[in-house]
């Protein structure tokens, strides 16, 4: 339930209607707007309180929201996200560009990795160093000498840096090198682990499942913000359908839709979602011809030996081409990159 509180309120009576909040057994989440403050009363049922909230004075409307997501609703909050990482802006007209191998391999080619898409224009670089795979007999990652790696191109490139958390035991470790979280697909919807990173204060890039419609992945989102990390970016990766002339389907639809029901910042993945080498850069462009506010591509200097996703790694020749093509459709469509 969204409560609208009156332009003209004073401090003490919004304290007490909050304290009111809470002792129906429901969290308040203020949210203060250019104009005006809003009130989401957070729980369950809360739509059954709808007179007791309108009886208050200060309380100019009391509307429940309809979806089972609240507050990353559009309904909860009207204006876009943006927030900084590392001095670059996350959600606002600038698109953001995230780039990297899949996995950290050697030291060489992590860095000349690093320094070829810093010089190609992106704005992170990307690095896994535990990595969800589907055998467990593949490569799983270098773990920490793979982050201690990742902070080292940090230092050389200044990029901040994207890599994925599996589990909430390896939340503290990722936390301590990365500047944002990744949530993979496959853990879209392990619970325990949103809200571990939701008592973060480092940002978090959540991958939709890849059989997730957009409806779970936002209560998936819903769970890192109510644990009070508002900082989320969505990441549209591809969805799994019946065809197989590449890796997954990258759901442009979800680009718009999403935009549409909530206010976090997305980006599409058309590395994963494409899953194929020659295919990545047009659908990297159609993502952000469709709204997305950014883009993360997979990049090695070397792809036949990478340990991970070599086939649908771009050269850094093929990604800077890319960096200038994503600069004229940003353009088109009104953006800046
Ligand atoms: C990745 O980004 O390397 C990755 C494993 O992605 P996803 O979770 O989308 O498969
Ligand atoms: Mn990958």
């Amino acid at each position: 339930m969204i409560l609208t509180i009156k332009s003209d309120a004073k401090k003490k009576d919004i304290d007490a209607l909050t304290e009111k909040i809470k002792d129906l057994g429901f969290t308040p989440h203020i949210s203060k707007g250019a104009v005006k403050v809003i009130i989401g009363v957070i729980g369950e049922n809360e739509h059954k309180y709808k007179d007791v909230f309108e009886s208050y004075d200060i309380v100019e409307s009391a509307t429940p929201i309809v979806k089972p997501y609240k507050l990353v609703s559009r309904e909860f909050k009207k204006e876009n996200t943006v927030f900084d990482v590392g001095g670059v802006k996350v959600g606002g007209n600038k698109l953001i560009v995230i780039a990297g191998p899949c996995s950290v391999d050697t030291k060489e080619n992590l860095f000349t990795c690093a320094r070829a898409v810093k010089s190609a224009g992106a704005h992170f670089f990307r690095g896994g160093a535990f990595k969800p795979r589907s055998s467990p007999y593949s490569f799983q990652g270098h773990g920490e000498s793979a982050l201690k790696n990742l902070a080292e191109a940090r230092k050389i490139t200044g990029l901040p840096i994207v890599t994925e958390v599996m589990d909430t035991r390896q939340v503290e470790i990722v936390e301590r090198y990365a500047d944002i979280l990744q949530v993979g697909a496959r853990n879209c919807q392990n619970f325990e682990l949103l809200k571990e990173v939701g008592q973060t204060r480092k940002p978090v890039m959540l991958k939709r499942g890849m059989a997730n419609t957009v409806e779970e992945w936002l209560m998936a989102a819903e769970y890192i913000y109510s644990g009070g990390n508002h900082q989320i970016i969505l990441c549209e990766r591809g969805v799994r359908t019946f065809e197989n002339s590449t890796r997954f389907t990258m759901d442009l639809n979800a680009i718009p839709v999403v935009k549409h029901y909530t206010h976090l910042p997305i980006i599409v993945d058309p590395s994963h979602g494409v899953g194929v080498r020659d295919f990545i850069a047009p659908m990297a462009l159609a993502g952000v011809a469709a709204g997305a506010d950014g883009v993360m591509i997979e990049v090695h200097p070397k792809p036949t030996e990478a340990l991970s996703d070599g086939m649908q790694a771009l050269l850094p020749v093929m990604f800077d081409k890319l960096m200038q093509d994503i600069g004229r459709v940003a353009a088109a469509v009104g953006r800046t990159i």
